[in-house]
């Protein structure tokens, strides 16, 4: 079975979860919680929700361009 790809690392692996259909994988989740509860990699998880609320404003924009 295929997965989507994570928005972060780029992974298809199962268990993850869709926000706002964005993909991201169990890893990246258990990434985010940590990394909302104090300290792991945030400059990586500012990399990576840029480029996710940029995904997902060129989706609400209907336009891939
Ligand atoms: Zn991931």
């Amino acid at each position: 079975m295929e997965y989507p790809e994570c928005f972060s690392c780029g992974a298809s692996t199962a268990g993850g979860l869709k926000i706002l259909g964005q993909y991201l994988c169990s890893d990246c989740e258990k990434k985010l919680v940590e990394c909302q509860t104090g300290k792991i990699e945030y400059q990586h998880w500012i990399d990576s929700c840029r480029r996710f609320w940029e995904k997902t404003a060129i989706k609400l924009n209907g336009s891939e361009e």
